[in-house]
């Protein structure tokens, strides 16, 4: 009894230590499933215009024996937190540079594009840069081929340092996509100083276009700003061909959403790609 409050954390909400507890398991069990494979990516289709494929955005997937099927929402936050997100995100890095690989084999496949997002805490890596450098280079992959997905989060502090981070990247060819576009901090005057090759319409915006008048001005204003820097912009999260119709009318040329394909494992997107590129 001496000893308590020493060592130990002593909580007086049990929802709280209830919530440590859940954590702490959750924390494990992620540890584990790195250890034993349990991770796999999604791919979700990117389409152009005239719905034809460009590519992909890898999405992760974490298939735990009794959890079941587990969505990224529930665990990359911990992920985050713990720091697994740099075994993780390596793990990502490194399996969407070999799917690149195999698809630069193929004529059908030899120009997708794959699209993989990149946690904050994992492009502040010191080493980020020459990893995924390496990386490529061991494995073969085009890195034009290849776009990271950073949201602004990243821009909070340190920007010229992610700037330099990211130009360093690009001088070999990868692309930048800024995920999440609209819903954050980025200041429109860090915007032009940025490597990036790509805004991200996001989902909350495509959502209520046909409904919500300010919903359907910040697209515009989207759209128009990647046009007049020079950036593509692609919507995500399009469901219904009203949506596509109305972003298309606004000079929309890049979409994904559930509309064109869900994400979806390996084995199934590729029957996806044969479906949808042969006559
Ligand atoms: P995100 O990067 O914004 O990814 C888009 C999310 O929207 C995906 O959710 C996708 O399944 C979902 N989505 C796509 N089209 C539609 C649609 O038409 N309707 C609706 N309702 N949803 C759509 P998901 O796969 O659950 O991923 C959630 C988030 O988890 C991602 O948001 C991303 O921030 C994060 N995430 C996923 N994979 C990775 C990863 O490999 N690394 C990191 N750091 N984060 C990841
Ligand atoms: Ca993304
Ligand atoms: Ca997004
Ligand atoms: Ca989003």
């Amino acid at each position: 009894a001496k000893a308590a409050g020493r060592n130990t954390l002593r909580f007086f909400d049990p929802s709280m230590q209830a919530i440590v507890t859940a954590r702490a398991a959750l924390n494990a069990d992620l540890r584990l499933g790195l250890q034993q494979s349990q991770f796999q990516l999604y791919y979700q289709p990117q389409v152009d215009g005239e719905g034809r494929p460009t590519g992909a955005e890898a999405l992760l997937r974490w298939q735990h024996p009794q959890r079941g099927m587990v969505a990224p929402i529930e665990f990359i936050p911990a992920v985050e937190e713990s720091g697994l997100i740099i075994p993780l995100g390596h793990w990502v890095l490194e399996t969407a540079c070999t799917q690149l690989k195999a698809w630069a084999a193929r004529e059908e496949t030899a120009n997708l594009n794959l699209a993989v997002n990149v946690s904050p805490r994992q492009f502040r890596q010191p080493d980020f840069v020459e990893r995924v450098l390496a990386m490529l280079e061991r494995i073969g992959a085009d890195p034009r081929k290849l776009k990271l997905e950073l949201t602004e989060t990243l821009l909070l502090d340190n920007v010229e340092q992610t700037i330099e981070k990211m130009a360093a990247l690009k001088a070999r060819g990868v692309g930048f996509s800024l995920d999440d576009f609209g819903t954050g901090y980025c200041s429109l005057s860090y915007l032009k100083h940025l490597p990036i090759c790509q805004l991200k319409i996001d989902r909350t915006f495509v959502k209520d276009i046909l409904s919500n008048p300010s919903d359907a001005a910040i697209t515009k204003v989207i759209l128009t700003l990647a046009q007049s820097m020079g950036l593509t912009a692609i919507a995500e999260g399009v469901e219904t061909e009203a949506q596509r119709d109305f972003l298309a009318n606004q000079g929309c040329v890049a979409y994904q959403g559930y509309l064109f394909g869900r994400p979806m494992p390996l084995a199934e997107f590729e029957q996806f790609l044969m479906r949808t590129t042969t006559p």
